[in-house]
């Protein structure tokens, strides 16, 4: 058995075990193939079985209702910051609900596009909530209204999504993608890259309702144009198919091994409680970023009395093998990201050394 340690790293992060031992069995040969995964055309009936059982895996664990496409896309979510503008402003103004770095960017992003503006921006308290009922201003002429699900660096997660009314939400769901079940019906669109709970980087899954695609400019690049791509499947030029089909692993992991997206997301917040509780019950040791009605079950921020016994933690914690717990330059500190495949006993080993540190370093 090759030597493994607990990795706690944002992304590109943990994979589940049996999917890195799936792809390594098959690598030189894909059963009844033949041929590597990496050697395989994209237009090969191997390759299009594989996107059409990633497709329907993803429809039954998200149950996504009829109505929706679903695009494999290269560019990273950082892509679909602009993607969405460009597609979806059709000469309208949007609305961004900012919880954190990744909203911010896809605010900067959306204003190169056209007329946007910030709904909602927690910058002043440096990220570490959600808007309170009441705080929303909302247009109801807006084209769409976007939102980042999981602030991955500030560790903000939204439970309930803001109602928008007949305005479409446009979510970026990147860092908790499939880590539980989504009513994908209240969304216009969802993007997500692959790269923490959905695989590895160079796919990023779209996730859009028939009747936004009419709002794409004809003059729109066609590399760029979402109506464009899901006229040709995700495969108007060559698609990233190792990616894609690491992602048809996880999905088939999560299907088989976890049993479903409610399972997934028992097991997640289980996970997250074992921190939460040692930030709750540390006396001010450990200090949470987020507050805790809105703190992340996937990246869990905290910080300590000082930097150096946040240095003195990280460079502990590493020789126990939980590596990559460094925080974010932006909020400092630890962060612990505990996607999908980081097991429960990392976790639990995690709290142990958290609840050892405290012991040894409290005054
Ligand atoms: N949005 C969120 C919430 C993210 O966490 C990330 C990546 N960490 C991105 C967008 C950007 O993704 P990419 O690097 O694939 O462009």
């Amino acid at each position: 058995m090759v030597e493994r340690v607990f990795n706690f790293s944002p992304g590109p992060a943990v994979l589940p075990l049996p999917v890195l031992e799936e792809a390594q069995r098959h690598l030189l040969s894909l059963p009844g193939v033949g041929i590597s995964v990496l050697e395989i055309s994209h237009r090969s009936k191997p390759f299009e079985a594989i996107m059409a059982e990633t497709k329907q895996a993803l429809v039954e664990l998200l149950g996504i209702p009829s109505g929706y496409q679903i695009l494999f896309l290269q560019g990273g979510s950082s892509l679909q910051f602009s993607m969405v503008p460009m597609n979806l402003l059709a000469g309208n103004s949007a609305d961004y609900i900012v919880t954190g770095s990744w909203g911010q960017k896809a605010l900067e992003e959306a204003r190169k596009e056209g007329e946007v503006r910030a709904a909602w921006d927690g910058k002043a308290d440096n990220y570490n909530r959600l808007p309170a009922a009441g705080e929303l201003k909302l247009s109801p002429t807006a084209a769409y209204v976007h939102v980042t699900s999981n602030e991955t660096i500030q560790g903000v997660q939204f439970r309930d999504m803001p109602k928008t009314g007949n305005v479409p939400l446009v979510a970026d769901l990147s860092s908790d993608f499939l880590s539980r079940p989504v009513p994908v019906e209240q969304y216009g669109m969802i993007y997500a890259c692959a790269q923490k709970n959905a695989g590895i980087s160079g796919v990023t899954v779209v996730i859009v309702r028939d009747e936004l695609l009419a709002r794409s400019p004809e003059k729109l690049s066609s590399m760029l144009d979402y109506r464009v791509l899901a006229k040709n499947d995700s495969l108007l030029n060559t698609p990233p198919v190792f990616a894609i089909y690491i992602l048809s692993l996880i999905t088939r992991w999560l299907k088989n091994d976890v049993g479903g997206l409610a399972k997934m997301a028992k097991l997640n917040d289980e996970k997250a409680k074992l921190l939460h509780d040692v930030l709750d019950e540390s006396g001010g040791f450990y200090r949470g970023h987020a507050k805790a009605d809105c703190r992340s079950a996937m990246n869990v921020t905290w910080r300590l009395p000082s930097e150096e016994l946040e240095a003195t933690f990280v460079k502990e914690a590493k020789a126990k093998k939980l590596h990559e717990l460094k925080g974010h330059r932006s909020v400092g500190g630890i962060r612990a990201s505990i996607y999908n495949a980081m097991p429960i006993e990392g976790v639990r080993e995690l709290r142990d050394f958290m609840l050892d540190f405290q012991k040894r370093n409290a005054r």
